[in-house]
């Protein structure tokens, strides 16, 4: 695998040089071109695995799983923690891997080298505190022992708009829990995979422990996966769309699922925001990742009397945003992943423009061989426009108008998707009350930015099932043990 560009610069070679990553080999290999979204450029290769790679990568990690399950959780803490420390010691080159294969802005691309290393610290903290439970019956006829033990063999598949966190979130309880596992990273970002299974064999895992690969043909390679009955977990993040075909495939082998899919946010102010505060959120909520995030605020829904002026702000800060390549540590917004992601984003954006949007910026690709969409401002848009039920994953801000709290709720309903939500109020207990009424599994208030490896992060409806981090997140990658004590 061979990464030929100038801003490979940025890179370590030591961190790439690799191929598929089974039983602690790496396999070198090709099939699988990489494409730097700034320019449009291959950038590197990587191997094609076949359903026999995918069938060793089982193997190698059932040959693992007993030794694994058997360390004391205190040295699994250990690896996890000096993991953490290597991606720390390493964030330069990884910042600068992330923005090379992913595009989006050093800044991001720092931000999320530091959230996706607290996840391997906190779950080497989380590791040293599994939870047991005993408790007596109500008739008191014998005792209850709980034990968690871990789940088995865990298959985990990621996106590309956090190519290191989505790894770290489901890696990390997963190794603390005493699980090996299998990551198989998206196609458009498997370089930052890579490089971080080389900083965990330097942390000391062991061979199997943490096995990847990549595959053109991820459907027929994870089928076979969940097949295999030594597979017991499946941990996705993902589109809702692919999430419902691998819920259907794990049912034909009853594998344990996390599922963590689409979101669609809406974003509320109301009338007593304090407007600053609301547009510096705003800004957060949408451009983190050029608007490529699960929790990007999607829908700005914005009471009467504080409208106009918020248009006017967001406008204004949109605008005055710089696009470029996220090399470039000056750029604030990155291209967006593919080409065919930009033409998407245009067909909502023209969708609704056609309806009677108006875009206040923005609204219409950047020419040039790199995947840019300008920052887009929409207002006056149609509640019926596919933009409000389709989820964005671009820079661009559909702003509604709302008249009273009960209307803001339904209209923040209005979707199959509940994974985020977004309340800006002055009043803390209104703020809270229609929290409780949006049927999200996260809401910020008065906040643009909700993760943490310490909260449990996840959604309802078609949003997903199960919560990463927190200090439940270790139990998705565990089973529940009853014992009934006759004493
Ligand atoms: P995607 O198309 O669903 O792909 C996600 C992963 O699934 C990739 O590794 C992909 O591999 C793999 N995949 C695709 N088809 C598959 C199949 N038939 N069987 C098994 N694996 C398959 O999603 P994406 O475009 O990469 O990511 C964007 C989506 O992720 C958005 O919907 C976003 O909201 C969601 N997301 C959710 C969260 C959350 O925590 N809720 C966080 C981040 C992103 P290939 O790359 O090889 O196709």
């Amino acid at each position: 695998m061979t990464i030929h560009t100038a801003t490979s610069s940025y890179a370590d070679p030591a961190l790439h040089a690799q191929g598929l990553f089974i039983g602690g080999r790496r396999e070198p290999g090709a099939g699988i071109p990489v494409v730097d979204p700034a320019t449009g450029q291959t950038i590197a290769d990587v191997p094609n695995a076949s359903i026999e790679d995918a069938m060793r990568a089982v193997d190698a990690a059932e040959a693992a799983a007993a030794g694994w399950r058997a360390t004391p959780p205190r040295q699994r803490s250990e690896i996890l923690r000096r993991w953490f420390q290597l991606m720390s010691e390493h964030a330069e080159e990884l910042a600068g891997l992330i923005s090379l294969e992913n595009g989006k802005a050093l800044t991001d691309a720092r931000g999320e080298v530091a959230y996706a290393a607290e996840f391997f610290r906190w779950y080497a903290e989380e590791a040293t505190r599994i939870p047991g439970e005993f408790r007596h019956t109500p008739s008191g006829s014998h005792g209850i022992l709980v034990d968690h033990e871990p789940i088995g063999i865990a298959v985990l598949i990621t996106p590309w708009n956090f190519p290191a966190a989505m790894a770290t979130r489901k890696i990390g309880p997963a190794l603390a829990a005493g699980c090996t596992v299998i990551l198989k990273p998206a196609s458009e970002t498997p370089l930052t995979a890579y490089a971080m299974a080389r900083l965990g064999e330097e942390a000391g895992v062991p061979a199997g422990v943490v096995n990847v690969l990549t595959t053109r043909d991820p459907g027929p390679v994870v089928a076979a996966m969940l097949a295999d009955p030594r597979v017991r977990k499946l941990s996705f993040t993902g589109s809702t769309g692919v999430g419902r075909v691998l819920l259907a495939e794990a049912a034909k082998s009853v594998v344990n699922c996390s599922m963590e899919l689409g979101g669609n946010a809406p974003f509320l102010v109301f009338d007593d925001a304090d407007l600053d505060a609301a547009l510096d959120g705003a800004m957060i909520a949408k451009m983190r990742n050029a608007g490529e995030a699960c929790t990007a605020a999607n829908r700005f829904y914005v009471q009467a009397g504080i409208h106009d002026a918020f248009v006017k702000g967001l406008t204004a800060r949109m605008a005055a945003m710089k696009v470029g390549a996220g090399s470039d540590p000056a750029t604030q917004c990155g291209p967006m992943i593919t080409q065919k992601a930009v033409a998407k984003i245009h067909h909502l954006v023209s969708d609704a423009m056609k309806r009677g949007a108006r875009a206040t910026t923005g609204g219409a690709p950047l020419p040039g061989d790199g995947f840019f969409y300008p920052p887009t401002v929409l207002e006056n848009v149609p509640v019926d426009a596919a933009i409000a039920h389709e989820e964005i994953f671009g820079p661009v801000a559909a702003i509604y108008r709302f008249a009273t709290e009960e209307e803001a709720i339904r209209l923040a309903n209005t979707t199959e998707y509940g994974l985020a939500a977004y309340v800006y109020s002055g009043d803390l207990k209104r703020a809270l009350r229609v929290g409780k009424g949006i049927e999200t599994g996260m809401v910020g208030i008065n906040r643009g930015l909700m993760s943490d490896p310490a909260a449990p992060f996840g959604g309802v409806k078609q949003s997903g099932i199960g919560r990463e981090g927190g200090v439940t997140g270790i139990l998705e990658f565990m089973e529940a043990k009853y014992y009934a004590l006759e004493f």
